[in-house]
């Protein structure tokens, strides 16, 4: 099956200059089209009132079921905080080798660690997370080459640490992802 792109479905009022920058910045690392779409769902559902969270396993189902089509890599990105059973919070969260991923910039403010805020620093993060999540979807799994789009991490400060590029071993593994889609979509022509 050959990738034809990846979407990017924003909820909620993100700046539009944050959404283009952002669509080129995933265009130039996987080299494919990118576009943004508005995410339509009312999501209130999805709101769990004790955690005051929003499920993230459901709504990557709803991205999935709702936005995604086969061939495309589709990300659902969003400002609520998103939460998983398992865990406090996360950043985001994508099926391996799947059509989609989830994200959110809910826990990348700086306010939200009483801190002032940052729109460049938040940015840069939360650009990373997309690009961690959508290379899930390609097959990629963990890094622990420490500046390595891959590595995993738990706080903001892991990602400060990291760059928005895959490191040499996971560039190849990406290209050959990549590759693969595209022969897979020779054979069934
Ligand atoms: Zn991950
Ligand atoms: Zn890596």
């Amino acid at each position: 099956m050959e990738t034809k792109g990846i979407t990017l479905v924003s909820h909620g009022s993100f700046e539009k200059n944050f959404l283009e920058a952002l669509a080129k910045d995933v265009q130039v690392i996987f080299g494919m089209p990118v576009l943004v779409e508005q995410f339509l769902h009312d999501i209130a559902s999805y709101f769990d009132p004790t955690r005051k969270q929003y499920d993230a396993n459901r709504l990557l189902q709803l991205v999935d079921s709702e936005y995604a089509s086969e061939g495309f890599k589709t990300m659902g990105i969003f400002k609520v905080d998103l939460y998983i059973p398992i865990l406090t919070f996360i950043f985001g969260q994508a099926h391996y080798r799947g059509n989609a991923g989830v994200a959110s910039v809910f826990r990348l403010r700086n306010e939200n660690y009483g801190m002032k805020g940052n729109d460049r620093l938040l940015f840069e993060r939360f650009r990373k997370v997309i690009i961690h999540e959508l290379g899930h979807t390609f097959g990629l799994i963990h890094c622990h080459v420490p500046v390595c789009v891959m590595r995993p991490g738990n706080y903001v400060e892991d990602i400060d640490q990291k760059k928005h590029l895959f490191c040499k071993k996971c560039s190849i593994e990406l290209q050959a992802a990549l590759l693969l889609n595209a022969s897979n979509s020779t054979d069934q022509a």
